[in-house]
């Protein structure tokens, strides 16, 4: 018998502790990072469920073990509100399939789907803003297939040209769109138009862009892609995962992709949890969320434009921006170690044409889905781009950097994010 009052506060207090340190972290620090967010009460409750206890093989229907009837259920519940939230208002028929454990698991399995080893593919170049799933060497998706880097031209705007010609000369199999550190709106149909008119699928992997995409203040992929892949935690707002759609006719090759291709059992409590999320992003709250999360970033970046900090490709039309640190003398890293003594978080990246390695960048990425989750509005997000200016003005100066950390603390005090 398990007894239910036994919880790991109760049984584990040397793990409970830094839950506790993770949780209080939190609250008191203003989150840039542009991947994270503050998921729901109602998420966690999802994913912290009885249903992890669960095996699941196979699809609704379907399955490799028994009694899976409620797990069928609200798998069947998670895909249709995923077609409510993204086909539908796009008017298109998609498959979906909600198993994949993260969005790097959802490119994966798009490539054991639809790629034979050493076959060549178009993706966003990682120094450019790509993701490590869309070509990096040592990644799954460098190692065994054949990936071929497009990038940003001088403005620092994608290069569709180049995408024609490079689609043109290696005729590709499939063209990924789709980026992790880019701040302006994509041309999905330019994107498709360049893949049909050399017989290749585009998938769009719009992980960062989920949330506004459902709020409908970012261009829809849908009735352009073939497939689109996503993490469910970014701008979704919904629990650590991914989700593919295909067309109907690549149905059976995604499915296959995915199990067996790549992944055995599904988490059942993770794929309950996205449902919730799912739901969640139907409701007519969730449009304001993500048109605050875009007001928000336009007065983030403003703000810090008119404090003479470069913004790369120029500014902002989504959640995200870019920093270019060197506009203030500075590193990404020395940036990123700068603000974090300030209780600020974000990350370092790599900008176009980046003078320096990866693992220093002369980037800073900032981006408002969490900040605006906790409630945060134009004149937090102002105030919040001066106190970043007023650090990366002053980096040695310790009575700035205590100054501004006191002012964070009492902001983030303002904005809890959970209630209690
Ligand atoms: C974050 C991200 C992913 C991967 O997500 P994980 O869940 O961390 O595997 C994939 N593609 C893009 C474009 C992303 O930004």
């Amino acid at each position: 018998m398990i007894e239910y009052s036994q919880t790991c506060s109760v049984t584990d207090p040397e793990i409970w502790h830094f839950v506790e340190q993770e949780m209080e972290r939190q609250e008191r620090h203003i989150e840039l990072i542009a991947s994270e967010n503050y998921v729901s009460a109602a998420v966690m409750n999802a994913q912290g469920s009885q249903l992890t206890n669960k095996l699941t093989e196979g699809l609704p229907g379907r399955r490799y073990y028994g009694g899976c009837d409620y797990i069928d259920e609200i798998e069947r519940i998670a895909i249709r509100r995923a077609q409510q939230v993204f086909c539908e208002p796009a008017g298109v028929e998609m498959a979906v399939n909600v198993q994949p454990h993260s969005g790097a698991q959802a490119n994966q399995a798009v490539m054991m789907g639809f790629l034979e080893n050493g076959d060549s593919y178009l993706g966003m170049s990682l120094a450019d803003g790509g993701h490590l799933s869309h070509g990096m060497k040592i990644n799954f998706s460098g190692r065994f297939f054949n990936p071929i880097p497009y990038g940003l031209k001088d403005d620092e705007t994608i290069d569709y040209d180049e995408v024609e010609r490079l689609a043109r000369e290696h005729r590709p199999k499939l063209i990924i769109a789709g980026a992790s550190a880019y701040s302006l709106r994509m041309d999905f149909k330019r994107f498709a138009d360049i893949a049909h008119s050399v017989g290749a699928l585009l998938m769009v992997d719009m992980a960062h862009y989920a949330g506004l995409i459902a709020a409908g203040v970012y261009p829809t992929p849908f009735g352009h892609a073939d497939i689109v892949t996503t993490t469910t935690h970014k701008s979704l707002r919904g629990p650590r995962g991914g989700l593919i759609f295909a067309r109907p006719e690549l149905e059976k090759k995604m499915n296959s992709g995915m199990f067996p291709g790549i992944q055995g059992a599904p988490l059942v409590h993770v794929m309950c949890a996205k449902a919730v999320a799912l739901g969640e992003a139907l409701r007519p709250e969730f449009k304001a969320y993500g048109e605050q999360v875009a007001r928000n970033a336009a007065a983030m970046c403003d703000q810090l434009q008119k404090r003479g900090v470069r913004i790369v490709s120029g500014g902002t039309e989504s959640h995200m921006m870019l920093l270019d640190c060197r506009s203030k003398g500075m590193t990404g890293k020395a940036a990123e170690t700068l603000l974090s003594r300030a209780h600020i978080t974000a990350n370092k990246n790599a900008i176009h044409n980046d003078p320096e390695k990866p693992s220093i960048g002369s980037g800073l990425r900032f981006g408002t889905p969490a900040v605006t989750t906790r409630g945060f509005r134009e004149e937090e997000c102002r105030m919040t781009a001066d106190f970043v200016v007023d650090l990366l003005e002053h980096p040695d100066d310790e009575a700035v950097i205590e100054r501004v950390r006191n002012d964070v603390d009492a902001l983030t005090a303002r904005f809890p994010v959970y209630h209690r």
